[in-house]
């Protein structure tokens, strides 16, 4: 239906060949190539008359859309607008209206199941199909859903496109609100990345291993200071715009590059990348975290080791060069601090970087937490990450402990000293309670939090109540 293959493409007989005889094709117009199509698509029209929104589509509402400038067809659940494609269909307009206004699925894999419909007519998307509860009818037959519809128990095996979060927007006189519904929970803050220059606005969500973004040019100037708000139950992201001028904006803006797209990481190249855990700019007195202007920073600490390939680079880097961060990676969830009464950070070396977020979070916000351990392994005094501000912690903190241990200190360390072992762990990490709920993190060179690892499960610590950070 949307592309005729050369008569030696699918070879005769392949499946992919379905119609025997093939098709013929029609006559198209000038200016209405393949290449030109490709070319429209990209050219930030908008081909939907949606505006970039995503809508859920009726039977009812489908069967409406049966006119040739007003064509919408839907293939495996989900609906096109085919309209501004059918000068472009090597087929003819009349072999695409056979299936306008109802499901083309059986048609389309008749024809030419193997055409990458799904790319070819990305931005005529409309929306998938409304899911309708299954009613089961006498004697056990599931009543048949249409064809191309899927059930909701079927959800795991939908294309990503099926999973993927959609937006929507509306404004105020002032402001102008962007609504990213992830249906993800456990989202944070962190999994935000807005950013706004020259008129483009660039909005990216990571969800697990995917990103979605917006980018779009937008219709109408804003102000810099753009907000984001994260309900973590359901994953909605509310972007938050204030406009320059209080005009009404017709429409959001025009669409950019993979605006509207939801695609999985790429995989790193042959560049050199080193992971590194973003901390705050204290561990702060009041415990609350502290406010970013705009959320605009970013901390991170990173240790330079002068005969190293990579951090030897940072330590020449001048203000105003710059750098490129990848999106946040990583498993840990809130969550996991729940419920929590006591956790225990063991930390060596930088590994100590995750634990500064996990603490402040914890000791802020984790109502039955009775107490907070930490367990830093260093081999020297100076190599102690923030000691002034643990130690302060300490002093304030009732609920918070801190023990340094070093692996290489001089004859004046009264402290306690080697490496990470059975009698140290068996001291420090204990219940306090023989049920007490608790979650124990451990980051640092990978032997040493391998070693930790094997040395608490030897405690009888199950894998649920272990966190290990690995780079
Ligand atoms: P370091 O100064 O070399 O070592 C810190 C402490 O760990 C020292 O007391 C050291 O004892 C001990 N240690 C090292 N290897 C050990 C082993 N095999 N068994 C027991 N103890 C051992 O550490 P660093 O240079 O800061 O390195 C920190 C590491 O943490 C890096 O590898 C980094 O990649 C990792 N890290 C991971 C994350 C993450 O999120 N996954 C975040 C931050 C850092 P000795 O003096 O006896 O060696």
């Amino acid at each position: 239906m949307l592309n005729v293959p050369s008569p030696a493409f699918p070879a005769p007989g392949s499946q992919q060949r379905a119609a025997s005889g093939g098709r013929s094709k029609v006559p198209l117009k000038q200016g209405r190539s393949l290449m030109d199509w490709i070319r429209l698509t990209k050219s930030g029209k908008d081909l939907t008359g949606l505006k970039g929104r995503l809508i859920e589509v009726t039977e009812e509402e489908l069967i409406k859309h049966n006119k040739k400038d007003d064509c919408w067809v839907c293939i495996r659940g989900l609906v096109y607008n085919v309209s501004p494609y059918m000068e472009y269909h090597p087929g003819g307009e009349d072999e695409l209206m056979r299936a306008a206004g109802s499901d083309g699925t059986d048609l389309f894999d008749q024809v030419h199941r193997w055409v990458n419909y799904e790319s070819m007519l990305k931005e005529c998307l409309v929306g998938r199909m409304a899911v309708k509860p299954v009613v089961l009818a006498k004697e056990n037959h599931e009543k048949k859903p249409l064809n191309g519809i899927l059930l909701k128990s079927k959800v795991p095996d939908l294309p990503v496109k099926e999973i993927s979060p959609s937006y929507d927007w509306f404004q105020t006189e002032s402001l102008v609100t962007i609504v990213i519904y992830t249906k993800q929970k456990d989202m944070d803050s962190e999994s935000v990345i807005v950013d706004y220059q020259d008129g483009c606005f660039r909005a990216e969500i990571v969800v697990n291993d995917y990103s979605y973004l917006l980018h779009t040019e937008l219709s109408h100037e804003i102000q810099e200071d753009i907000t984001a708000r994260v309900t973590e139950k359901t994953g909605k992201v509310e972007i938050i715009l204030k406009k320059k001028n209080n005009v009404s904006w017709k429409y959001l803006g025009h669409p950019l590059e993979s605006h509207n797209s939801f695609t999985a990481h790429r995989e790193k190249g042959a560049e050199i990348v080193k992971p590194y855990t973003p901390v705050l700019e204290s561990l702060h007195s009041d415990l609350r975290e502290p406010l970013h202007p705009h959320n605009k920073y970013i901390y991170v600490i990173i240790k330079i080791y002068h005969t190293g390939l990579f951090t030897p680079h940072f330590d020449c880097l001048q203000i105003g060069d710059y750098v490129s961060l990848s999106n946040p990676e990583g498993n840990f969830k809130k969550s996991q601090l729940q419920d929590l009464e006591e956790l225990f950070l063991l930390a060596a070396g930088t590994g100590f970087t995750p634990m500064v977020k996990i603490l402040n979070y914890a000791l802020a916000n984790i109502t039955n937490l009775r107490k907070v351990k930490l367990m830093f392994f260093n081999k020297t005094e100076e190599d102690i990450l923030w000691r002034n501000q643990l130690e302060q912690l300490a002093d304030k903190e009732r609920r918070f402990e801190v023990e340094f241990i070093l692996s290489e200190p001089t004859c004046e360390w009264i402290g306690k000293q080697g490496r990470i072992s059975l009698p140290l762990l068996s001291k420090f990490v204990k219940r306090s309670l023989e049920n007490s709920r608790v979650l124990i993190c451990i980051c640092g060179p990978a032997p040493f939090t391998e070693q930790g690892i094997r040395l608490l499960k030897d405690l009888n610590f199950s894998q649920e109540e272990v966190h290990s950070f690995t780079a």
